[in-house]
């Protein structure tokens, strides 16, 4: 397991809450002989009525017969990023034995505890002791009482906590709750000394934003949050984690006044008094502020959630802390314009943040002028987070870094020290980026995607079209410093050699498109340009969040035209649904690529690559192609699936109706190409300043010519 230095160490975690109603989607039981757990579809319920931390706890409801045996298995939900741990001495976890008979009958129908490794073995078990019913209580297991066995890498060979029925005795049925399973350092905790103050609440249709200073104090475990209606009682509400000092509850009701306290808890749930109250209300919302507020709630990921040191954007939060995605940074980039713009923040906010990020960019990891997949937010070296070939230049997000950098360089056109100081940083990198180096050989047709310093071309990945990556090409031919022939576009990134047919083929696992250009049609729209039925929707928009598809006019196509195409045939394979999936529809679509509830995945409309998830930046950030369809799926996203999807930075990255599963995690990717395209929809703002670079004019000029010879 990497464990690069200096990194967040997360608790090691198996249930907190489940974000989703009804079932736990990371477990698994089943019963023989006369037991039985109770399940939905084989899975754990999800009890909102009694729990330890708010929202919800799980159900263990049993019966144990003599000779039989239940089995309930609880997953660690694997986040990405999420892979540097504090020490793990204890298992904690917080149980309530529901009964009405007396403790110590109850107790003997208690079961015991294992841990599951990797390789699915399991450790000796240990039995619940005598507990009193009725009320939630701790157990706390030294993990070596388990016996992992000394050739495991702990905690991270432990990948589910398994509990079994333990008497052979027919003992009937009974019921206990289980919340906070996690692994610990220690048996007892320090006290928190910090007090808990809301600084901010702020109420929208159907929710609430709360907001407290950052946490210093290293003893807070978790936030909880407390909710009071039309002048009634506190109840719990929810948590929050530690690094993240915003709360967005979501209470589903408009036109409600509330207030609300918050309380720490350290690591024995030991809780600080209650803050002073804070009063709020929900209230209607148009559609013009419904975009306001996705686009305000996407802009924070980029400016709260950035890393402290750079100014830049984390690859997914939560994720790693300290790491930066450079083509991620890149789109915060325009969204931090859009943001400013919007006036979340102050053009002087705005230029301390960029003279911040050019600062690091300065001093950052270069090859040829071009910056690394992922950086140390600390020391600006290169992290091969995707594995040790990826240790050096990555053309592509360099690419999209830059397209951010262009529009700024024209947003902050003030004839001030600062921002002057800020165009010439920005002239600076964008004209060291040895674009033609990346053809590997002078004669090239293809820019290559990575160079490593020690391992030079070991990755060897051609840049070939039509998908995400048009924006190389296009900056590329338009560098004044290192520029490629245009005639580039045509031979590379369109080329229709062999090698690119096969490229294509065998992404697409189709004929379609092999050519570059397509001229089927699908789903009753017609496509000039792509890979089999289009591709993901991402496709669509990272290399157009500045650079206006309008004036991408070649050969083929206009890009605007074949993105909205691309678009609508997303739309009208989700509305077809042919995979028969859970809210697909015409309020319910988007496929593109995401977290899933099993993997990551880049989704499309084609069955073989349709796993049944929506990700809310499909069409959100498809807003100029599709305004009325992308609006309609905003307001089912936030409405109707709020309550588990809309959090602190707008939408969570996916979720899954049919496996019941929603993302943990926002990603850096794709939180800003929803607050960039809306305001490209609203205003062009994004587009026009990017277009505005004399050099991207003459690019595009020099592409057109090419096309016409
Ligand atoms: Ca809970």
């Amino acid at each position: 397991m990497l464990s690069p230095a200096q990194e967040y160490e997360y608790t090691y975690t198996f249930f907190t809450n489940s974000s989703m109603p009804g079932d736990w989607f990371f477990s698994h039981v089943s019963g023989s002989g006369g037991s039985s757990i109770k399940n939905i579809d084989g899975k754990l319920p999800v009890n909102e009525e009694v729990f330890h931390t708010p929202g919800n706890a799980l159900e263990l409801g049993y019966t144990n017969a003599a000779g039989g045996k239940w089995t309930a298995v609880i997953f660690r939900p694997q986040i990405r990023g999420i892979d540097v741990f504090r020490d793990s001495e204890y298992l904690s976890l917080w149980l309530y034995l529901k009964s009405e008979m007396e403790s110590q009958m109850a107790s003997q129908a208690l079961f015991e505890i294992q841990l599951m490794m990797r390789d699915s073995s399991l450790t000796e078990g240990f039995r619940l002791p005598l507990m009193s019913t009725n009320q939630w209580l701790r157990v706390l297991v030294p993990l070596d009482d388990f016996q992992t066995g000394d050739d495991k890498d702990y905690p991270g060979d432990v990948i589910a906590i398994v509990f079994s029925q333990n008497s052979n005795t027919n003992t009937g049925a009974h019921t206990v709750f289980v919340d906070d399973v996690e692994f610990l350092p220690n048996g007892s905790a320090e006290a928190v000394s910090l007090a808990p103050v809301i600084i901010s609440a702020k109420g929208y249709a159907m929710h609430v934003d709360l907001s407290w200073d950052k946490i210093t104090d290293q003893n807070v475990h978790l936030v909880k949050i407390y909710r009071a209606e039309d002048g009634g009682d506190y109840k719990e509400v929810g948590i929050q984690q530690p690094y993240i000092n915003r709360y967005a509850d979501f209470t589903g009701e408009t036109g409600k006044t509330y207030a609300y306290k918050i309380s720490f808890l350290n690591g024995d749930y030991q809780e600080t008094e209650l803050s002073s109250p804070i009063t709020v209300s929900t209230k209607p919302m148009t559609n013009d502020q419904l975009l306001t507020m996705v686009q305000e709630a996407c802009f924070r990921y980029y400016w709260e959630g950035a890393e402290a040191i750079s100014g830049m954007a984390r690859e997914n939060i939560p994720g790693r802390h300290n790491m930066i995605a450079t083509g991620a940074s890149g789109f915060g980039i325009m969204a931090l314009i859009a943001g400013t713009e919007r006036q979340f923040i102050t053009r002087k906010e705005a230029v301390t943040r960029f003279i911040k990020i050019l600062d690091f960019l300065e001093e950052a990891d270069r090859f040829h002028g071009v910056y690394g997949h992922f950086m140390s937010g600390i020391t600006g070296k290169v992290e091969p987070f995707f594995g040790n070939r990826d240790n050096g230049a990555d053309l592509v997000e360099t690419a999209f870094l830059i397209q951010g950098l262009l529009a700024a360089r024209q947003y902050f056109s003030g004839d001030n020290e600062n921002e002057k100081m800020i165009r010439k940083k920005i002239t600076a990198i964008w004209e060291n980026v040895e674009w033609d180096w990346f053809r590997k050989e002078p004669d090239s047709k293809y820019l290559y995607w990575h160079w490593s310093p020690d391992q030079a071309w070991v990755i060897n990945h051609r840049l070939i079209g039509w998908n995400e990556t048009m924006i190389v090409y296009l900056l590329a031919i338009s560098s004044p410093t290192h520029g490629v022939p245009a005639e580039m576009y045509y031979s590379g990134w369109a080329s229709q050699d062999k090698t690119a047919q096969d490229y294509r083929s065998s992404w697409g696992q189709s004929k379609d498109g092999s050519m570059y250009t397509n001229g089927r049609t699908y789903y009753a729209v017609p496509l000039d340009v792509g890979v089999n039925n289009g591709g993901p929707l991402f496709f669509t928009h990272y290399s157009y969040m500045g650079c206006d598809p309008h004036f991408i006019t070649d050969k083929y196509t206009n890009y605007f035209k074949n993105n909205k195409a691309i678009a609508m045939i997303n739309y009208n394979y989700c509305m077809a649904n042919p995979k028969n999936y859970k809210g697909y529809g015409e309020d319910g679509w988007g496929l593109t690529a995401s977290d899933g509830p099993f993997d990551y995945s880049a989704d499309e409309p084609v069955e073989w690559q349709d796993h049944g998830k929506l990700t809310p930046t499909g069409a959100i950030g498809s807003f100029p192609y599709t305004p009325e369809e992308s609006m309609k799926a905003l307001k089912n996203y936030y409405y109707n699936y709020g309550r588990f999807l809309w959090g602190e930075y707008g939408f969570r990255d996916a979720f899954d109706l049919t496996e019941n599963w929603c993302s943990e995690i926002y990603m850096g990717l794709n939180q800003a190409p929803q607050a960039v395209m809306i305001e490209n929809y609203r205003t062009g703002l994004i587009w026009e300043l990017f277009m505005q670079n004399d050099e991207v004019r003459e690019g595009l000029r020099k592409v057109q010519e090419a096309g016409s010879r």
